[in-house]
């Protein structure tokens, strides 16, 4: 699948609950907490038809998000769903980490049970290693089952395991550095992310925002200049760089200051209320929920997929005009 402007599209992320056990200030403000009803939620069988459909438009690569996916009933019967559509090759999970050291059975934790259902890599999410700091950011007290689960997740043995970090000025700006040695301690990625308005645009003042130029030079003041890695490329945005004498690998993802961040896009959104979204930062989002439900054939669906790409904009809006209509949480970061 190949849209107007040359983006090949072979990545679907999908979000299965706008539901989460923490309420992350950027992603979830105070007027947005509440829960879509049940029925509005696309069940497991109508997400896996879906991405069948794209797998065989294309997408090679899933990604399962939120919302926080672990918090959904059965969600690991439906991911061991996923790597048995024919054409997925790759599949990812985007987590705040906080139950991924759960028990979930006798002697099997979270992370064990989702290795085994076919998950190849993780993203979790960790903005600061101040258990206090952690708490005003996510308004919950689980700092410690984060540090739990990332530990029980690298025991598990991903393919690769991601540490995500948004950046915020005054709040984390101190951590750049003990980020970076935690992740290194433990041989992990550990990327940091600008603050995107998607949810809303208070998060982006000056006194909040931080660039990845500014968290790149502050970075570079301690370890000296870090060296690009041009042709190290996971599936998303980021760019990548090494730290000088010690081979480890940091990431970057400048939604708001890197111009050319929307040029390798490959990237589709389905909402976990069935609605596909050709971009993160633009209104423009397709019900697919209406013609699935009111009885579609796999070729209908698959014409609306390719519409669907067809509109997808060259590049997103949030320089520009975008104003926050739907929480993060319901589209899926
Ligand atoms: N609950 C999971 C988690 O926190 O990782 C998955 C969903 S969350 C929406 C996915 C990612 O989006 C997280 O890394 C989170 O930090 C990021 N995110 C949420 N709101 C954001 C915003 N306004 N700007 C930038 N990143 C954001
Ligand atoms: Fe929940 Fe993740 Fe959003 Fe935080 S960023 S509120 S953990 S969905």
């Amino acid at each position: 699948m190949q849209d107007r402007y040359g983006h090949r599209i072979s990545y679907l992320r999908v979000s299965i609950t706008d539901r989460c056990n923490e309420r992350c200030t950027y992603c979830m403000p105070q007027e947005l907490q509440e829960w879509l009803p049940r029925e509005e939620i696309l069940t497991f069988e109508e997400t896996l038809r879906i991405v069948g459909i794209a797998a065989e438009l294309g997408v090679s690569k899933v990604r399962v998000t939120g919302g926080e996916p672990l918090t959904r009933r059965d969600v690991v019967h439906f991911i061991s769903q996923i790597p048995k559509i024919p054409g997925i090759r790759s599949l990812g999970l985007s987590t705040n980490g906080t139950l991924l050291a759960r028990q979930i059975t006798a002697g099997k934790t979270m992370a064990m049970a989702l290795r085994e259902a076919g998950v190849q890599s993780l993203n979790i999410s960790l903005d600061t290693l101040h258990r206090h700091v952690y708490s005003q950011i996510t308004g919950r007290d689980f700092h410690a089952q984060v540090l739990d689960g990332i530990d029980a997740a690298i025991t598990v043995g991903f393919d690769q395991i991601k540490l995500n970090a948004v950046l915020m000025r005054g709040r984390n700006e101190d951590q750049l550095i003990p980020l970076t040695e935690f992740a290194a301690s433990r041989n992990l990625i550990v990327r940091f992310i600008e603050m995107m308005p998607v949810s809303t645009t208070e998060v982006l003042s000056e006194d909040n925002f931080m660039s990845i130029l500014e968290a790149k030079r502050l970075i570079e003041s301690v370890y000296g200049s870090l060296i690009p890695e041009t042709e190290f490329r996971t599936s998303g945005p980021a760019s990548y760089y090494q730290i000088p004498g010690r081979g480890q690998r940091i990431g970057f993802i400048g939604a708001m200051t890197n111009l050319h961040f929307c040029e390798s896009c490959n990237k589709l959104r389905l909402t976990c209320d069935g609605k596909l979204r050709p971009c993160l930062g633009s209104y423009l989002e397709f019900d697919i929920m209406k013609p699935l439900r009111g009885g579609a054939t796999d070729e209908e669906l698959k014409q609306f997929v390719l519409d669907v790409v067809d509109r997808k904009p060259e590049q997103h809006d949030f320089r520009n005009n975008y104003k926050p209509g739907r929480k993060m949480v319901a589209i899926g970061g």
